[in-house]
């Protein structure tokens, strides 16, 4: 009778994978053997444990190249429950006025970012500064000054700096971005991104100008610019926008309810956005080429994405985007490994020049230029 064992030995593998082999699952309905992963593993510790923080550690546990090990907050008892749950060790456990001891801490190698906007900056610079990778959520800073300043510290730091753009990712939208360098459209012609949600409490911090730098452009607009940037696969050359605002008690001065935004690109494709604080079912793309489209909807929310293109359904798989996003950053980190849309700080340096011409826009009410 052949036992796992019997049959292991059969196949010449080594004692080393006789001892993996318990870890080691059967590929579903395939006579492969699924290795189990022995690379290095990422070690992260999550600053801001709030919502998305919460998000992004309940996913990293699915994660195979990148680990939870560590987490930085104002709040003490938020500290204790996070160790409970994650089995965190008080030795890998910060504030914000103690984070830059992190440096003398040989079992963290990426802190990711996950506060209010208003602070990211400072906060990754302070990461480079203690010689860590930094991992910074969207949007990276608020504006392209800030963001620069950012990518500079850590390349003097000689650390990597990346954004939580989990789109870059996932499948179906990395199957439009193939088709479309495949000539599958033809040549791209327009893209239409709605990006937007009506937001509650006015209290939050997201509705405060300082925390925030802006309103839903920073927060979910960027969905739509990012988005026309990778679904076209240009950079826009102007920007036009119009901002109109129903309720300026609860959407304060400086801080965005409704924007729709324009940009042309050098191909002489246009794009047509909006990004608003006060409507719902708005997370939509559209992209149109000569020979073919691409619809989604939900485009750009946790999922599942939906989407469909002229030749049928996208049927790709559903991932969890934060457990992906967390294993791919590993490969970029540890192999330089190069993702099909760049997640680097250089990345959202254009997405926040692009912020900056956008307010422009709405404050000049004239056509801006860009270079992006
Ligand atoms: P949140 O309010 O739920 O959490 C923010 C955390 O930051 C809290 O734990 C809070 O205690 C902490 N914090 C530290 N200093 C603070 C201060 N001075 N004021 C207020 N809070 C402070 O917010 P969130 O939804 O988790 O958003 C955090 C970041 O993540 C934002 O940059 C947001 O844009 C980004 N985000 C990204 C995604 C995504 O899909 N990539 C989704 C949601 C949020």
């Amino acid at each position: 009778m052949n036992s796992r064992r019997d049959f292991l030995q059969k196949l010449g593998l080594s004692a080393l994978a006789l001892q993996l082999a318990p870890l080691a699952g059967w590929a579903a309905g395939t006579d492969k053997i699924e290795q189990p992963y022995d690379g290095p593993v990422l070690r992260v510790a999550i600053m801001g444990l709030g919502g998305y923080g919460g998000m992004v550690a309940q996913a990293m546990q699915s994660c195979t190249k990148a680990k939870l090990v560590g987490v930085i907050s104002g709040t003490p008892s938020k500290v204790k429950a996070w160790q409970s749950k994650y089995g965190i060790p008080d030795k890998n456990c910060y504030n914000y006025q103690n984070f830059d001891d992190i440096k003398n801490n040989p079992d963290i190698d990426a802190v990711y970012v996950i506060t209010p906007n208003g602070l990211h900056r400072d906060f990754v610079i302070r990461v480079a500064a203690a010689g860590k990778h930094a991992i910074c959520e969207k949007p990276m800073a608020v504006n392209a000054k800030e963001g620069q300043e950012m990518v500079d510290a850590c390349k003097k730091a000689n650390v990597k700096l990346l954004v939580g753009y989990r789109m870059h990712f996932e499948p179906k939208t990395l199957e439009v971005i193939r088709m479309r360098q495949n000539g599958e459209f033809g040549k791209i012609r327009f893209f239409q991104g709605q990006c937007g949600f009506t937001i509650g409490d006015p209290a939050q911090w997201r509705l405060n100008k300082q925390l925030a730098g802006g309103g839903s452009m920073m927060d979910i607009g960027i969905y739509a610019i990012n988005g026309a940037r990778y679904m076209t696969g240009e950079e826009p050359v102007w920007v036009t926008a119009q901002e109109t605002k129903t309720d300026p008690v609860k959407f304060k001065e400086g801080v965005d309810e409704t924007i729709q935004f324009q940009f042309g690109f050098p191909s002489g494709a246009v794009a047509s956005c909006l990004s608003t604080y006060n409507m719902n079912n708005l997370d939509r793309f559209f992209l149109d080429g000569e020979k073919g489209f691409a619809e989604m909807q939900p485009s750009t929310g946790y999922g599942p994405i939906r989407g469909r293109t002229h030749l049928g359904e996208l049927n790709q798989p559903v991932t969890t985007h934060q457990t992906v996003q967390m294993d791919e950053m590993a490969e970029i980190i540890f192999n330089n490994k190069k993702p099909v849309v760049p997640v680097n700080g250089e990345e959202a340096v254009k997405d926040l020049k692009l912020i900056d011409a956008i307010y422009l826009a709405v404050k000049t009410g004239k056509k801006v230029e860009v270079s992006i």
